[in-house]
């Protein structure tokens, strides 16, 4: 490692910690790097010991789990074994946005928390509160993530990103402090248009970042504009994709144009970093230390490489800790340990969110953002596209770029020669020009919504 970045791993960065009162960051961050390696039953023993402890101090302090608990017959002591936690009832955004009050422990004072809020990709944002405390264990958890590629504090960082409450103005303060602690160079995944993307090679370029940060599309549809244009694309060391379903094309083609590996994380506002690949790519290893993670078949824990819904509970946010929380994003698990030495659970890339699935005429699923490099990807004149799904046999393709804009017949075949190759043949097609699509207050961009998935998973 260089000298300068030595100096503010090693000096600067604990110095800055322990300024603004985050030093604690640093012990999760050494607690963190060395359970990744215990044996796979003390990790067991560690999440169910936090598990055990979370389930009690809720059933105790929260009005909301004691009601649920009692209408279940259960109480904590009753929960020993993962088939236990089947009995627990489940929460989902909807019981978060009506019962706020009452999954919240009185005892913590909102002065002392931290509120922040979902993006609402999947309907209306929900609040929610954590500690000081998680957020140190979250964000060491994501530097842990983050070294898994060769990462180090110190190093530069990019990230292609669409949050704007992620990139706050910045004082004179942050200025001068960005001087010192080179972090991050913030590219906005919201306006991926041809100008913007060739600015941003050449702001890699300059910045020279280690790693690349980015939302999977907007990684995907960056690589597959400077591969189409022939652009010299920035190498970092590795990019590292989250916030949306990294699909196998986007991998592929993202891996050959930067020439750099991909490390795919699956995380959440609510959770922060859920799951993260490794450098062996052989799935994602589950934050077992803070999460515990279920993913459900038809009531039951699925088997092995059978996907199903994701269900996280948080172990370390006192005041408001989200239990068998449903994500409504599907994975499953991979059996076995890997390679690397973490006996870290694994789970493989995210399948996709419930709604993201399109519903082709057989009957069959299609994660709708497979289609945006087929149909975005290999025609950006096309501008904004978004695909709705509000019955079956039926799609409508809404189109940026101003209500008098009409495709013409060659880009109206073209998209519908593209879907018939993913959905089948026969569904009707209808198109709607809209002035923009706009980013869900997240950054996120839904590529493709369906009414149908959505009312399947209910
Ligand atoms: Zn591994």
């Amino acid at each position: 490692m260089p000298i300068y970045q030595q100096f503010i791993k090693h000096i600067l960065n604990p110095l800055d910690l322990w300024r603004s009162g985050d030093y604690a960051e640093i012990r999760y961050f050494k607690e963190f790097e060395r359970t990744q390696f215990l044996s796979p039953d003390e990790l067991q023993e560690l999440a169910w010991a936090r598990l055990r402890r979370i389930l009690d101090r809720a059933y105790r302090h929260i009005p909301y789990y004691k009601e649920s608990f009692d209408r279940a017959g259960i109480v904590p002591s009753d929960i020993k074994t993962d088939t236990d936690m089947l009995s627990v009832p489940l929460l989902d955004k909807r019981d978060l946005q009506e019962h706020f009050d009452q999954l919240f422990d009185p005892q913590w004072s909102k002065d002392d928390l931290i509120l922040d809020k979902t993006g609402g990709s999947t309907g209306t944002p929900v609040n929610y509160y954590y500690s000081h405390d998680r957020k140190w264990s979250r964000q060491a958890a994501a530097l842990r993530h983050d070294c898994w590629t060769g990462y180090d504090v110190g190093y530069r960082r990019a990230a292609l990103w669409g949050a704007a409450r992620d990139m706050p103005p910045l004082g004179w303060k942050q200025k001068l402090k960005g001087m010192i602690f080179p972090k991050e160079l913030m590219l906005n995944a919201a306006g991926m248009t041809p100008e913007n993307m060739l600015q941003f090679n050449e702001q890699l370029k300059r910045w020279r970042p280690l790693i690349i940060l980015a939302y999977a599309s907007a990684a995907a549809v960056f690589a597959m504009f400077l591969k189409q244009n022939g652009i010299v694309p920035y190498q970092p060391k590795a990019i590292i994709t989250s916030a949306e379903v990294l699909m196998p094309e986007y991998r592929k083609v993202i891996n050959e144009v930067f020439e750099a590996p991909v490390f795919n994380r699956f995380g959440t506002r609510e959770f922060s970093v859920i799951a993260s690949e490794c450098d062996h790519h052989k799935g994602m290893h589950i934050m077992t230390e803070g999460l515990y993670v279920e993913i459900l078949k038809d009531g039951r824990h699925a088997e092995p490489d059978e996907i199903g819904e994701v269900v996280v509970t948080d172990l370390l946010n006192d005041p408001m800790p989200l239990i068998r929380y449903r994500l409504k994003d599907t994975t499953s698990r991979i059996a076995g340990t890997c390679s690397c030495g973490r006996h870290l659970p694994r789970i493989a890339d995210v399948a996709g969110r419930v709604t993201d699935f399109l519903v082709g005429m057989d009957g069959r699923f299609c994660v709708g953002p497979s289609l945006a490099l087929p149909i975005v990807g290999q025609r950006p004149s096309l501008g904004q596209v978004q695909i709705l799904q509000e019955e079956y046999g039926k799609l409508l393709y809404r189109i940026g770029g101003g209500k008098n804009r009409t495709l013409n017949q060659d880009d109206i075949d073209f998209i519908r020669q593209q879907t018939e190759a993913y959905l089948g043949k026969g569904m009707q097609i209808d198109f709607e020009y809209v002035d923009s699509i706009p980013h869900e207050a997240s950054g996120k961009y839904i590529f493709s919504r369906s009414k149908i998935a959505q009312e399947m998973f209910q």
